[in-house]
């Protein structure tokens, strides 16, 4: 059986070397001619014309009123942590079920995440299953949420749109409302992805993104901020600057700052790869047309697809096996035939640092740990 999944991928990706990555940067476009561009500028660190570019795009791309280029993804949730008022000593709900820049963001405010189940559907933070969580535990003291267990503030809720796949964030925001709790969407796998025909990474107080070379594009290593809140849009770039008050030659800082701006050579690669986003997406999805052709016909494989009302950039595509072992099998068989895949990460509550954080049931993260299989998904360029 699985035989003939390792040929439909040879074929459709007629790949001339024997082994296929599971997700490859493509560079088709103008990356080459920016990224000289800004070594002739001299202008290749933390000021130029294609940072300020990249922001405007990314504002063009995803409706957002500003954004804000920060030098990778998992610095870019950092920054929105410390902006949507966490500090240390606060819980963070998040998911368990999502990769570890997400968690680690949180630690790095010296919060503690606080993880609840995702939908069986989404992969995404559950809404329904957090509000039964915050009917049972939270308290609601003078406009803000606790944790009536622990006695601390439930400062943030971060919510993950899994392999690109939009999680149903219109009703989690309303759940995060009524619990006075503000949204940070980890937006980083889903550029490109609409809920509802907006953009993910746009509904929540603060959204983040990343350009890491795995992602949908690349710009080396990069990450932005989106939000409709000036002051925050600001303060991002301020913070993110190490709090230096503009100033033509005095050295006035007016806060712990951090260097976490997107160099302008990084930024002209970016920009050059939001060129072709489009492309790119419309690409994605129709391979996973063809792995849902193909999948429909095996009874113990299922392609997981968006949800009605999301659309998905299909960033990485996922099949759901049957259990652990069918799983293993899969991996095995596929790997050892020059197909790479991979399982989707382990559960953040695993983890030694993570173990011993606050958490609500977890079946569906634990389900899908045992079963989910992500396959090749790189853009076709020989289409
Ligand atoms: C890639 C990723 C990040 C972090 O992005 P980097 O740019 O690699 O720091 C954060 N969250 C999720 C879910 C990601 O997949």
């Amino acid at each position: 059986m699985h035989k003939e999944t390792v040929d439909f991928i040879r074929q459709t990706f007629k790949e001339p070397s024997d082994f296929i990555p599971l997700h490859e940067p493509r560079f088709v476009g103008n990356e080459r001619k920016y990224v000289l561009d800004a070594i002739d500028s001299t202008f290749v660190s933390s000021v130029g014309k294609y940072v300020d570019q990249f922001e405007q795009m990314m504002c063009d791309i995803t409706g957002a009123k500003y954004a804000v280029a920060i030098v990778n993804g998992t610095n870019a949730l950092h920054l929105s942590l410390i902006l949507a008022g966490v500090k240390a000593g606060d819980e963070v709900i998040s998911q368990s079920l999502t990769f570890i820049a997400t968690a680690n963001a949180i630690a790095y405010c010296n919060a503690t995440p606080h993880f609840v189940d995702v939908d069986k559907k989404t992969m995404g933070l559950s809404p329904s299953l957090l509000k039964k969580h915050l009917q049972n535990i939270a308290l609601i003291k003078e406009g803000a949420c606790y944790n009536k267990l622990t006695g601390k503030k439930i400062a943030a809720c971060v919510p993950m749109h899994t392999f690109g796949l939009p999680l149903y964030i219109d009703e989690l925001i309303e759940v995060c409302n009524e619990y006075h709790i503000p949204v940070i969407e980890d937006a980083a796998e889903s550029l490109g992805s609409y809920y509802k025909d907006k953009h993910t990474g746009t509904f929540g107080l603060l959204g983040t993104f990343s350009f890491n070379g795995n992602k949908t594009v690349t710009s080396g290593g990069g990450g932005a901020i989106v939000t409709n809140n000036k002051e925050l849009a600001k303060q991002a770039k301020h913070l993110s600057t190490q709090s230096k008050i503009p100033h033509k030659w005095e050295y006035k800082h007016d806060n712990i700052g951090y260097n976490y701006r997107m160099p302008n050579i990084n930024a002209a690669l970016a920009c050059a790869q939001l060129e072709q986003l489009n492309y790119y997406i419309k690409n994605k999805r129709d391979l996973s047309d063809k792995y849902f052709n193909f999948f429909e016909n095996q009874k113990n494989v299922k392609l997981i697809r968006e949800v009605e009302s999301g659309k998905a950039n299909y960033w990485l595509n996922a099949i759901l096996l049957n259990d652990k072992k069918a799983r293993d099998n899969f991996l095995e068989y596929t790997n050892s035939n020059g197909i790479m895949t991979r399982p989707i990460w382990g559960l953040m509550n695993n983890l030694e640092m993570f173990k011993d954080c606050p958490k609500a049931d977890l079946s569906n993260a634990k389900y899908f740990e045992d079963r989910i299989v992500n396959i090749t998904s790189s853009v076709r360029i020989n289409e």
